[in-house]
């Protein structure tokens, strides 16, 4: 087995305004990664469902007002 020079905690690039985005939907794949989803792509396919990060700017941002309290 060879050892990965990217193990598990690796930190998240930053994805923007999608971090403070209610559709923002976190998904994580089996290695660890953290990859960010917009949920708007569900019912408009005018958002990728994975968009390119960080995003800077959207039409679609609506802020999330609470974070886990
Ligand atoms: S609506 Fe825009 S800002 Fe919000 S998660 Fe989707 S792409 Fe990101």
């Amino acid at each position: 087995m060879s050892s990965e020079a990217r193990g598990p905690s690796r930190a998240a690039p930053p994805a923007g305004l999608c971090d403070t985005c209610r559709h923002q939907r976190e998904v994580r794949n089996t290695r660890g990664s953290r990859f960010s989803l917009c949920a708007r792509s569900r019912q408009d396919p005018a958002y990728p469902r994975y968009p390119r990060l960080p995003v800077l700017a959207c039409a679609g941002y609506e802020r999330r007002e609470d974070r886990g309290a």
